[in-house]
C-alpha cells in the first residue's frame, strides 16, 4: 500500500471507511485516518489517501517525551497543511512518483490504461481547468478556491455582507476568478462543511499549507540532491526522516512563523510556491 511505503505506520494507526477524509490523533502511538472510495473517481480516494496519511505522519512523529503536554501535536492547521499537501501533490503528483507507480497501475487496470504512458498519464492526473469543487482543484487553480472563500469570510465578519447574498456572490466570484457559474448551491457555497461548523478562517490554512509545502521542498532538494531519483525508485524514507528531524518533532515547540523560518530561512512566503507551479506546469504545458 502506498501509505506505508511512505512510512505511515500502521502498528500505531488504522485507516476505516468514513463519509470524508480525516486524520484524527489519539497519542502520538494511535493516530488514525479515514478514506472515503468514489467508484467513479478512484484517483480522488488514493489522492486523499495520501494527504491524511502526511498529517498522520507527522502526528506519528511528534517527540515521544511532549506526550500529554501542549506541546504534543502539530504546530498549527497550515503547517499541517504543509505535510498532507506535500505527500498528496509535491510526491503524489510528480512525475518521479508515476514513472515508479504507473506500471503496477496498468497492470491492475490494463483495459482502462491501454496505450497510456506514464508521462501522459502524469500529465492527465495535472490537468488545469476551473472546476467548482475545491477539493478536486488542480494545485494551479486550487488557491483562488481559498480566495474567494476569505473574501467572504472577511465580509461575513465585517458585515459588509448578508448572509443571505452569500450565494449569489458567490457565484459572481466564481465567475470573476475561474469563469465559471456553479449550476447549484451544492456545487457553489454548500459544497464545505467549514462554516456550518463554525469554522472561519480555517480555509487559508490551506493556502498557506500549499506555500509552506514549496518552501520546504526546495530545501529538503538542497539537502536530498537525488530526491527525484529515490522517488523515482519508489523510496520514501530519507524523505521521512527529513521531515522527522526539521518539523515533526518538535510538535508545537516553535510557533508556525519561526519554524518556517529556522527551516526554510524565511517565513511564510509565496515566492517558492510560484517558482513550483511556473517550473511543474511550465513543463506540462510546454510554456
Ligand atoms: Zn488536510
Amino acid at each position: 500500500m502506498i501509505i506505508s511505503k511512505f512510512g505511515y505506520d500502521f502498528g500505531r494507526g488504522r485507516q476505516d471507511k468514513a463519509a470524508h477524509p480525516f486524520e484524527t490523533s489519539f497519542s502520538v502511538n494511535d493516530v488514525r485516518i479515514t478514506n472515503r472510495y468514489e467508484p467513479s473517481n478512484p484517483l480522488a480516494t488514493l489522492f486523499s489517501g495520501m494527504h491524511e496519511a502526511g498529517h498522520a505522519m507527522y502526528e506519528q512523529g511528534v517527540n515521544p517525551a511532549y506526550e500529554r503536554t501542549p506541546l504534543a501535536n502539530g504546530v498549527s492547521s497550515a503547517v499541517h497543511e504543509s505535510q498532507s499537501r506535500m505527500w498528496e501533490n509535491l510526491v503524489g503528483r510528480s512525475l518521479p512518483f508515476w514513472e515508479h507507480f504507473f506500471p503496477g497501475l496498468k497492470k491492475t487496470f490494463p483495459t482502462q490504461l491501454d496505450g497510456v504512458s506514464a508521462k501522459s498519464f502524469y500529465k492527465a492526473i495535472n490537468k488545469v481547468e476551473p472546476s467548482f469543487i475545491r477539493v478536486n482543484a488542480d494545485e494551479a487553480t486550487y488557491n483562488l478556491h481559498i480566495m474567494l472563500r476569505l473574501e467572504l469570510e472577511i465580509g461575513m465578519l465585517e458585515g459588509s455582507l448578508a448572509i443571505k447574498d452569500l450565494p449569489e456572490i458567490w457565484n459572481t466570484k466564481m465567475q470573476d476568478y475561474l469563469g465559471i457559474t456553479p449550476p447549484d448551491d451544492a456545487h457553489g457555497v454548500l459544497q464545505d462543511i467549514h462554516w456550518s461548523a463554525g469554522l472561519f478562517g480555517y480555509f487559508p490554512t490551506y493556502a498557506l499549507g500549499n506555500l509552506i509545502s514549496a518552501q520546504l521542498w526546495e530545501k529538503i532538494n538542497r539537502d536530498i540532491r537525488d530526491l527525484d531519483e529515490q522517488i523515482h525508485k519508489g523510496k520514501f524514507d530519507a524523505l521521512l526522516a527529513w521531515l522527522r528531524a526539521k518539523i515533526h518533532v518538535h510538535g508545537h515547540k516553535f510557533d508556525p512563523q519561526d519554524l518556517v523560518q529556522n527551516v526554510a530561512g524565511s517565513k511564510i512566503d509565496a515566492s517558492a510556491y510560484v517558482r513550483y507551479l511556473n517550473k511543474k506546469y511550465g513543463d506540462i504545458y510546454g510554456l
